[in-house]
């Protein structure tokens, strides 16, 4: 829009290195507990999953890693993505709060995930992994992989969540396009499908159980490995590349943020954009206030426990300690998918317990007014789970306006909502759900949660 001012950087200033907040942290994460003997997981536990290559990043605590040459290569046809000034919606606020967005709908799939695909695949590749498994939700990592898989040549299992198999087939398309097979989860193809199914035919699925496929197939065969999209360190690691531009370019504005916001399933996207700001917190003292936004439906960082679950739901992965709303919760079928997780990533989890950030939860109905009212004024139309982020930059305007301080404030506009018309076509119907957090129901996954001594 002309009343932007797009800060883009030169292509050849796209970052070199990811940033790996581990060696910033004024307190270390709490390690990773093998499920049976409850002690810390080594590089072998993992091995049958993972490359030794993202195994090593997991761990690492150096503080800046290398961006491999070819990925960098592949970054240049969406990298450095735009950051904007939201002039219009300041305007539309009638705020003194300066609202900037780095918007990563540019990729080829439409949102941030390409991020860390392109650089998982990468790491496979160079291993002599044939064939990935993986889980997807609404579908933006099943593309994004697929994206990457068809790049690297690598064949691709998608278990994709029953409820956005069904209601979002264009995905599932795209990911077939990519030549990937999408696979309706939970499916007859595992032990874990198949024991869902027996208790509930009709079982909508979820990530949790769409994860616990995926490691099934991956585990049986030493050149398949697994993917995750999001939540493990080296995923949000991969992502830092988003934070790492934003700085630059903040520069370039002439700016510094008082307030970053994102929206948190699994946590990448946010973590993306706010650890290297983070860094410079802890390292140089440069204050920043922090926000995650998640689903009231689905609300781990405001209402669960922090506590070491699992991450999957037939509890075959790691114990991490999360905030989580127990490994067996089946989060409502909202048109946020890629919110509907019942843990959150370790690494934002710890960052929230030791306060260097905060979190608010938003419903539905609200969040989509906000993306409505966002797309009049940017044009732009966010993806459903953006819309959370920019409703908290909306509130954070709002108050800056009411208390007359004029805050500079930031957030991740981490995809596009193309494929996701259906959500807002229900929202302008009337038919979106209440916001139903089902306490009983977290209570009693909570109850599930494994004891560690
Ligand atoms: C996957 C996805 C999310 C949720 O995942 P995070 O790891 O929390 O970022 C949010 N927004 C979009 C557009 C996504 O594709």
């Amino acid at each position: 829009m002309s009343d932007n001012i797009k800060y883009l950087l030169e292509e050849d200033k796209i970052p070199k290195t990811w940033y790996n907040i581990s060696a910033d942290l004024p307190k270390p994460l709490a390690p990773p507990l093998h499920p049976g003997t409850h002690k810390p997981v080594g590089p072998d536990d993992l091995a049958p999953l993972f490359p030794m290559a993202l195994i090593g990043q997991e761990v690492s605590q150096e503080r800046e890693i290398e961006i491999p040459g070819p990925v960098r290569e592949i970054y240049k046809q969406w990298r450095p993505s735009p950051l904007f000034r939201a002039r219009k919606l300041e305007k539309n606020l009638d705020t003194p709060a300066k609202i900037y967005y780095k918007y990563e709908g540019v990729s080829p799939t439409g949102s941030h995930k390409p991020n860390t695909a392109v650089a998982q695949a990468f790491y496979n590749k160079e291993e002599g992994t044939k064939k990935i498994t993986t889980e997807t939700g609404a579908g933006q990592w099943g593309s994004s992989l697929a994206l990457a898989c068809s790049i690297f040549k690598i064949e691709l299992d998608v278990y994709m969540v029953r409820v956005s198999f069904d209601q979002k087939p264009y995905r599932k398309m795209i990911m077939q396009t990519y030549g990937a097979k999408c696979i309706a989860s939970p499916s007859n193809e595992t032990n874990t499908g198949k024991a869902i199914l027996k208790k509930d035919p009709n079982n909508t699925g979820s990530l949790g159980i769409a994860i616990s496929e995926a490691i099934e197939i991956a585990a049986q065969s030493e050149t398949t490995k697994y993917s995750l999209g999001s939540v493990l360190n080296h995923v949000l690691m991969h992502q830092t590349v988003v934070g790492n531009e934003s700085i630059i370019q903040m520069e370039m504005a002439g700016d510094y943020p008082d307030i970053l916001i994102g929206c948190t399933g699994g946590g990448s996207n946010f973590a993306g954009l706010i650890f290297p700001f983070l860094g410079k917190k802890f390292r140089e003292k440069k204050e920043v206030k922090v926000i995650a936004c998640e689903p009231k439906s689905c609300p781990s960082l405001t209402k669960g426990k922090y506590a070491y679950d699992f991450g999957d739901t037939g509890n075959l992965t790691p114990l991490v300690k999360m905030h989580t709303l127990g490994s067996s919760f089946m989060p409502p079928a909202t048109h946020s998918g890629g919110l509907r997780y019942h843990g959150m990533a370790p690494m934002v989890s710890h960052l929230k317990d030791i306060g260097a950030i905060e979190a608010k939860a938003f419903g539905q109905k609200e969040c989509f007014e906000a993306g409505v009212k966002f797309a009049n004024v940017e044009g732009i139309v966010p993806a459903p789970e953006a819309t959370h982020a920019v409703k908290g930059a909306i509130d954070a305007a709002l108050e800056c306006k009411k208390n007359g301080k004029p805050k500079t404030i930031l957030f991740n506009l981490c995809g596009h909502g193309h494929f996701d018309m259906q959500a807002y076509g229900d929202y302008f119907d009337n038919k979106l759900a209440e916001d139903d957090y089902n306490e009983s129901a977290v209570n009693k996954a909570l109850e599930n949660l494994p004891k560690i001594a």
